[in-house]
């Protein structure tokens, strides 16, 4: 009969689970309820539906975000499975019907918004009292301490206690820290949960930090060459996505803009376009986003720096969701520590007592993204290291390792603190700057008149530049090998670790900018799997064209990792279809003559 894995590939056209994906299926099978860390786009989904269509009885999907639901919907049934939602965007007739199908078993996957758990004698229907499992999405709106804290997400507990059987109940969210945790297993009352906590890096995306002079400027660049791409920008205020939507718009971008100033009916309809591909572009606040499961959505990029570490992963990870190569580009700017600095220090109403714990806590996040848009480190493994991760020291698939590289600097660092030795030995100690012109032989009086061209040290970095000597000094200094003591102006000296360098002859390394650095380009990613763009942009027509007729989002029929898949593979027959990637049995029955005709004439036309 099914299994597992029968129900991946038939239903949703997968061939193997993402990690942690099977573990969780697994336990909820056996009767166990589960506490799912995992970050955005990890496939959380698949989690809990694959479990519902195998077990007898009804699934009910606690969810916060109607959009979210309706979407999830849409694609389930587009894969043939019997799902419904209810909230409140349903009109009365379409409420009677979803309780009617409901109440005669027609359905296996029900989606609801928490507030309508107890509206209309919902609890009181036989199918929801002998539901088999009840799933709380986006779990972490139960905590106070998540950022999306939802009154009504505290009701669940009850909701379920009213049950005449007790259901099994699965947990999910992106939010890793452990006070959320805590929460979401005390107020949503896990018992013995299985819990896991997936890695949190998604390897298809590039993270990149820029630092330009006029930010508008660098984002028309940007944008420029993937006018066919869907992407978000992200912008700390309404007045700024204003800004920036109409320049974009003035420059004929297809795009749109969302921010919580707008009317209810302007911000669905923009949030539509973009959902639908009707408008490439979105410029937003941090209100557009959560429930935003367009998997297609190659950049993100954030106009200002967010608050914190998490806010910007959760954001940027709305990127490349159909694990396609998607980028995460932050533009940096020091204004944008001073504005998060005022809003932090000024946050909450007037009236509410002032947290200073709070304050404190926030201002400390603020100091971690900021070290993640200035320093030269790995950005993934910043990124990584945040959520409390180990991750090498090199990714090569961020603008830190694209622009720097680990470089051995022994020699130079021997040099450097011989210099300061020497000095110490006749009984002198300078400043930064003085050491470099030691080292760089440079002719100047005080050297002169000190005879401190007499040292053995004097000139011997004559050929290097002047920045590069600077950046290792200032290394060393913070590695301890060597000391900067303040007084009346300040001093380097050596640190008791200065002998490794010098007696032991210890090997050191750093990362330095590349010899030759380029720019930040998408070539500076390792290349992309080939495939043939001309037929691509075929298919995504008749992509388009079905998804109209169907009145869905194109992603619904299927996602761009799908049609590249398409490109690769080429299929002829009704069986190499199934084989693409997100092509499953009822994809095949609705999809599959289309697409392979089209396939088939674009071959015949190119003459392969
Ligand atoms: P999350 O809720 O964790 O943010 P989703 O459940 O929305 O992520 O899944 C993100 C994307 O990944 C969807 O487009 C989904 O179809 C795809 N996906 C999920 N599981 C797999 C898998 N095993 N193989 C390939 N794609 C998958
Ligand atoms: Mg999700």
């Amino acid at each position: 009969m099914q299994n597992k894995h029968a129900i991946l590939k038939d239903y949703f056209g997968y061939t193997t689970f993402r990690p942690g994906q099977e573990s969780v299926i697994d336990a909820l099978l056996a009767g166990r309820d589960a506490l799912a860390v995992m970050p955005t786009g990890a496939g959380k989904s698949l989690c809990y539906q694959i479990p519902a269509l195998l077990m007898k009885g009804l699934t009910i999907v606690i969810s916060p975000l109607i959009s979210l639901m309706k979407d999830q919907v849409r694609a389930l049934k587009d894969v043939g499975v019997q799902a419904l939602c209810l909230n409140s965007s349903l009109t009365n007739e379409e409420y009677a019907e979803t309780i009617r199908r409901l109440d005669s078993g027609q359905c296996n996957i029900l989606y609801i918004a928490p507030e309508r758990l107890f509206k209309e004698n919902f609890q009181a229907l036989t199918a929801v009292q002998s539901a088999v499992m009840v799933v709380v999405d986006e779990a972490h709106c139960v905590s106070q301490w998540g950022h999306d804290f939802r009154p009504s997400y505290l009701r669940i507990a009850e909701f379920i206690n009213g049950l005449k059987q007790r259901p099994i109940i699965a947990a999910f969210t992106a939010t890793a820290t452990p006070k959320v945790k805590e929460d979401i297993l005390s107020l949503l009352g896990l018992r013995e949960p299985f819990a896991i906590t997936t890695g949190f890096d998604r390897l298809n995306l590039y993270f990149a930090v820029q630092k330009p002079a006029n930010k508008i400027t660098a984002l028309l660049s940007y944008l420029k060459p993937r006018d066919s791409q869907s992407g978000i920008v992200y912008c700390n205020t309404r007045k700024t996505v204003e800004k920036v939507w109409e320049t974009l718009a003035n420059r004929g971008f297809a795009v749109a803009k969302y921010h919580a100033g707008l009317e209810d009916v302007e911000r669905r309809e923009n949030q539509d376009d973009f959902l639908y591909d009707r408008k490439t572009v979105m410029v937003a606040t941090n209100a557009f986003g959560m429930g935003i499961d367009k998997s297609n959505v190659s950049f993100v990029i954030h106009y200002n720096m967010p608050k914190n570490i998490e806010s910007y992963y959760q954001e940027a990870g709305r990127a490349g969701r159909d694990g396609e190569r998607a980028e995460c580009v932050l533009f940096y700017n020091g204004r944008d520590v001073y504005v998060n600095d005022y809003l932090i220090k000024h946050s909450g109403d007037d009236n509410a007592e002032v947290d200073e714990a709070l304050i404190q806590h926030n201002l400390q996040l603020l100091k971690e993204i900021t070290w993640y848009a200035t320093g030269t480190e790995c950005l993934r493994r910043r990124l990584l290291g945040y959520f409390g991760e180990k991750a090498p020291a090199f990714c090569g698939k961020c603008s830190n390792c694209n622009t720097l590289e680990s470089t051995n600097i022994t020699i130079e660092a021997q040099k450097i603190v011989s210099c300061v030795l020497r000095l110490e030995q006749r009984g002198r100690r300078f400043g930064k700057t003085m050491i470099i012109d030691i080292l760089r032989g440079s002719k100047n009086e005080k050297i002169q008149n000190l005879r401190l061209d007499t040292l053995s040290v004097y000139g011997i970095m004559a050929d290097a530049p002047l920045q590069t000597i600077r950046t290792i000094l200032d290394f060393l200094i913070e590695q301890e090998y060597l000391i900067v003591e303040t007084g009346d102006f300040p001093i380097v000296r050596s640190a008791s670790r200065a002998r490794e360098i010098v007696f032991e002859r210890k090997p050191v390394q750093m990362t330095l900018p590349k010899a030759e650095t380029k720019p930040l380009r998408r070539e500076n990613v390792p290349a992309p799997q080939l495939f043939d763009k001309d037929l691509f942009e075929k298919l995504r027509s008749l992509r388009t064209t079905l998804a109209q007729a169907a009145k869905t989002p194109s992603y619904i029929v299927f996602s761009d990792a799908s049609l590249m898949d398409m490109c690769r593979r080429k299929p002829k027959t009704q069986d190499e279809f199934l084989l693409v990637s997100g092509v499953g049995v009822v994809k095949l029955k609705r999809y599959g003559t289309a697409f392979l005709s089209l396939i088939r004439e674009y071959e015949s036309e190119s003459g392969s």
